[in-house]
């Protein structure tokens, strides 16, 4: 930014000179050039020290030779006291010496009183008051960039091609540790020589961020994220780096990974368990299941005897009693065997094939005909039923089951009347089972594939409740659904459906 002088901006110029004629000279000069001009002529030690303290001035133009002093004392007690004030030096009487040793001081210029040189006083003033107003901004700029830096809760730094720390703020060296950029530089944590080749391997721009755990001077660790970026001045490229405390999100992050570790191998060791668990209380449900089965059987086979051996010999009462312990004891075998049907599901890998449905619908109702003829039963069936893939032995256990209950739930003196068809569809077989049958609730239509879940007694419709149960786990375990859609009186109609040969 450049600074020009506004041309009515005022003026103030102290005149050092004893000379007064060469004062109204140097008035008279500024005047065509500043219309706003105020100077302050000044004649002795006192009233030069006057001027200072008042701080009034923006300029001083200076003889060398003064009676109380000399120009060079003069300019230097002005640089002293305000460094960005300009001063020149107005003589006939210097030599070149004194131009040269006034110049390193500070002198902003150096102009001769002789006619033909006077005439550059203005400009040299121009140029100097635009300077030094330059110069203070710069200055300002400065100190708030510098202090911005020092307030800054980040640290920031500066390093050469070789990696060498050329400045730093002081959150850098809080954070690292240092005391001062002299010690920073020695210790060298940073490795920026190795960073620096590295951003200039990259495109522009040549920027790049890093998380680094640091060793701080005191041996002490912090973990660090460093930004840097390569910039270049005139000829000179430099790396510029800001550097963050990131413990505390580290910290963070690294009790969550922490965490997740044991929870997941929390989660691995109950699933072991419970899996261990399950199989071993299916284990014991099984062998339960089973050896319950063996004094029943004594019990049947011991009741059925002592019916057949004793009938002659006993009372109706004791007869029906026994009656009923064999009734009992079937009951309780059938139920066994459901459950362990019911359990075996589970526990079994369930092979696939492509099956036939019309080929085994007719298979099931063939080993269930003495039931159709009992209650003299009309089965009709639709096709094609078409193929689906399934476990052979559990499709007919589900297949029995569904028409065991259509035959078994219509009232008596309903004759059942079943229909077994099928819808084809892409990727699957839905096959239903209609009756005629006493129809079910739809509020009871999703309770009744559960286990024990029954409708009625068993003096109505005597069963075990678990049918559908294995009906709906044969078919899930199959990769299929099971359904129902029924009114009560007004027939139930079942279904499943099951996934079919692809066809390629
Ligand atoms: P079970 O037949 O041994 O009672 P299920 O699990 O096969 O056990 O059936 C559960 C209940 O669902 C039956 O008790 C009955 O109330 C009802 N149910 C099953 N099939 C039919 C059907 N076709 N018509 C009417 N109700 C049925």
């Amino acid at each position: 930014m450049t600074e020009t002088l506004k041309q009515d901006q005022v003026i103030r110029i102290l005149i050092v000179d004893d000379n007064p004629s060469d004062r109204v000279l140097i008035i008279r000069e500024l005047q065509q050039q500043f219309p706003r001009l105020e100077a302050q002529e000044i004649r002795d030690q006192e009233s030069f020290d006057r001027a200072m303290a008042a701080n009034a001035f923006n300029l001083v133009i200076t003889d060398y030779q003064i009676r109380w002093n000399n120009g060079l004392e003069v300019l230097r007690m002005v640089k002293a006291r305000y460094p960005y004030c300009p001063v020149i030096m107005f003589t006939n009487t210097g030599s070149e010496e004194i131009a040269v040793e006034a110049m390193k001081t500070g002198l902003d210029d150096y102009v001769l009183k002789e006619p033909s040189r006077r005439v550059r006083l203005s400009a040299a003033v121009q140029v100097a008051l635009e300077r030094s107003a330059r110069e203070r901004q710069a200055a300002k700029l400065e100190i708030r960039l510098q202090s911005l830096l020092n307030q800054l809760r980040v640290g920031v730094f500066r390093a050469n091609a070789q990696g060498q720390l050329l400045e730093c703020n002081p959150s850098f060296l809080e954070l690292l540790g240092y005391d001062s950029l002299s010690q920073a530089q020695a210790e060298n944590s940073l490795d920026l020589q190795a960073r620096y080749a590295q951003l200039s391997q990259l495109p522009p721009p040549q920027r790049d961020d890093w998380e680094v755990r640091l060793r701080r001077s005191d041996g002490s660790f912090v973990w660090t994220l460093i930004s840097t970026t390569l910039n270049r001045f005139d000829s000179e490229t430099v790396l510029d780096g800001l550097i963050e405390d990131i413990s505390s999100r580290k910290q963070a992050e690294l009790e969550v990974q922490r965490l997740n570790l044991s929870l997941e191998q929390r989660v691995q060791e109950r699933t072991a368990q419970l899996a261990a668990a399950n199989q071993a209380l299916e284990e014991f449900a099984y062998s339960v299941s089973h050896d319950l089965r063996e004094p029943l059987r004594a019990i049947q086979g011991f009741s059925s005897l002592l019916l057949e051996e004793t009938s002659q010999q006993l009372d109706n009462r004791s007869l029906g009693h026994l009656q009923r312990i064999l009734e009992s004891s079937r009951y309780a075998d059938r139920l066994i065997q459901d459950l362990l049907t019911y359990s075996q599901l589970s526990r079994v890998d369930v092979p696939v094939q492509p099956l036939n449905l019309t080929a085994l619908v007719m298979e099931v109702a063939e080993q269930l005909q003495p039931q159709i003829q009992q209650r003299q039963a009309v089965v009709n069936l639709l096709e094609p039923l078409g193929e689906v893939l399934a476990n052979r032995t559990i499709l007919m256990q589900v297949l029995t089951n569904l028409l065991t209950n259509a035959l078994k739930f219509v009232p008596l003196d309903v004759v059942p009347q079943i229909t077994i068809k099928a819808e084809i569809l892409a990727g699957s077989v839905k096959l239903w089972v209609e009756d005629n049958g006493i129809g079910i609730n739809s509020e009871a239509q999703s309770r009744i594939f559960n286990v024990f879940e029954r409708l009625h007694g068993s003096e109505s419709y005597p069963g075990t409740g678990i049918g559908l149960a294995i009906v709906r786990k044969g078919v899930e375990r199959m990769g299929g659904q099971v359904g129902v859609e029924s009114q009560l009186g007004e027939g139930s109609r079942f279904w499943i459906q099951l996934p079919s040969v692809e066809e390629t």
